[in-house]
């Protein structure tokens, strides 16, 4: 799948844009429970970022979640990294079907329409696109492999039909990964719970676990399938695509598996399971597992089921700045839950106008202290906002005794543009 127009080249970090080199990035990693050094000291570092179901536009909770894993990959060429990034498209799937059962549409053009979308404000946003983008319809058959070698590993199984569905859906029985509930910590009550709630089918009778997620969905009628040797005709389920696409694209371990936090359990639990079965010998199957904030609306998190979305492409079409709307992202720590007001558009607007103004100027203070700074803020936990308070007080210090640093400026500039992805005007 094609992704999206990537940033001027010259305006990332690692291409002269900046002089000298940012710290080695440490970062939460979940599992851990603690700030971890993340990537290699020199070389190749690989991100594997869970991407969108394409069945509604990219909110800001979404925007969150990929602005934080973009601040990630600036860092790392930032730090001398070449970087490896992966993002997947669940363009089919139950919610997917049921949205475009509801609306009328073919599903082939809800996904497509919706990605188109998500491009497009990924594009604005000045997201640095990954290396591969993959809808899981073109990786179908890398997907059934991973099933089939699950199922001839011992690692999977068949169960009978229920309310009269097919025999044949394949599971995977979660007992058989020792280090199953490692990434999430939780207990198995929070983890049933969180099943339910996320996709996940505990009450599904013939099962041998309620946690076993599903690996493979024999067609139902309707429903679109495809060839699968001995699996039968049917679909992938969601957590075993991310990790078929991840051990292809990335091997594994990979450096960092990114995704919001409501993917922490089932889904990047399952997916690290999986992993961990089919390629034993090189657990884990990831080295961190980062997971960003939600976002809220008047109080609640923002989701497409409450449908108390801001949609990115709903604020460009009302003529807001793209650099705004990413400026005030990365004014959040991206680990926080955070909520979208009116008020933080404000003021991510006349910061916008600060900022714009100081490095317009002919003269500052001189500005490899400010670089620096932010270097050091996002080295440690991608902290956006410290590194956003550095520039303020170096926009302060402008105002308030000028400076004749005649290179400051620019250095300002290319600052922010490069390592915050903000483009001043
Ligand atoms: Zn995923």
């Amino acid at each position: 799948m094609r992704s999206w127009p990537a940033p001027d080249p010259t305006s990332l970090p690692g291409n002269g844009a900046l002089p000298g080199r940012g710290p080695r990035v440490r970062l939460h990693d979940t599992a851990a429970g603690a700030l971890v050094p993340v990537g290699p000291d020199s070389g190749t570092a690989s991100l594997y970022v869970c991407g969108i179901t394409p069945y509604d536009a990219t909110h800001l909770g979404h925007a969150n979640t990929y602005v934080a894993f973009d601040l990630l990959g600036r860092a790392w060429r930032d730090a001398g990294l070449d970087v490896r990034y992966v993002q997947n498209v669940t363009d089919v799937d139950d919610p997917l079907l049921e949205r475009a059962e509801a609306t009328g549409v073919d599903w082939r053009e809800l996904a497509h329409s919706q990605v188109e979308l998500f491009r497009e404000d990924m594009s604005a946003l000045s997201v640095v696109p990954p290396e591969r983008y993959l809808g899981v319809v073109e990786a179908v058959d890398l997907v059934s492999g991973a099933v089939r070698e699950l199922l001839a590993a011992g690692a999977a199984y068949r169960v009978p039909g229920t309310g009269g569905g097919p025999d044949g859906d394949v599971y995977f029985p979660v007992a058989a990964d020792p280090s199953f509930g490692s990434v999430g910590g939780y207990d198995r009550a929070t983890m049933l719970a969180l099943s339910a709630e996320r996709g996940g089918d505990p009450q599904r009778p013939g099962k041998r676990d309620p946690l076993d997620p599903l690996l493979w969905r024999v067609q139902r009628p309707g429903e679109p399938a495809w060839e699968a040797g001995e699996l039968g005709r049917g679909r992938p389920g969601w957590h075993i695509e991310c990790t078929a696409i991840a051990l292809e694209h990335l091997g594994m371990p990979v450096d960092v598996q990114g995704g919001g936090s409501d993917l922490v359990f089932p889904h990047h639990e399952m997916g690290a399971a999986h992993a961990h079965l089919l390629r034993p010998a090189s657990r884990p199957f990831a080295r961190a597992y980062a997971h960003s904030g939600m976002v809220a609306l008047d109080g609640e998190k923002m989701s497409k089921s409450k449908g108390n979305l801001v949609l990115v492409s709903r604020l460009r079409a009302a003529g807001v700045d793209p650099a705004v709307v990413r400026l005030a992202i990365v004014s959040h720590h991206w680990r926080s839950d955070w909520e979208w007001t009116d008020e933080v558009l404000r003021q991510a607007r006349e910061r916008f106008a600060r900022w714009s103004a100081a490095v317009g100027q002919p003269s500052g203070p001189s500005a490899e202290g400010l670089l620096a700074a932010v270097r050091e803020r996002l080295a440690d936990d991608l902290d956006a906002p410290g590194a956003v308070a550095a520039v303020d007080a170096w926009v302060q210090a402008q105002s308030a005794t000028g400076g004749d640093d005649t290179a400051a400026p620019e250095l300002v500039r290319r600052t922010v543009t490069a390592l915050l992805g903000v483009s001043l005007r």
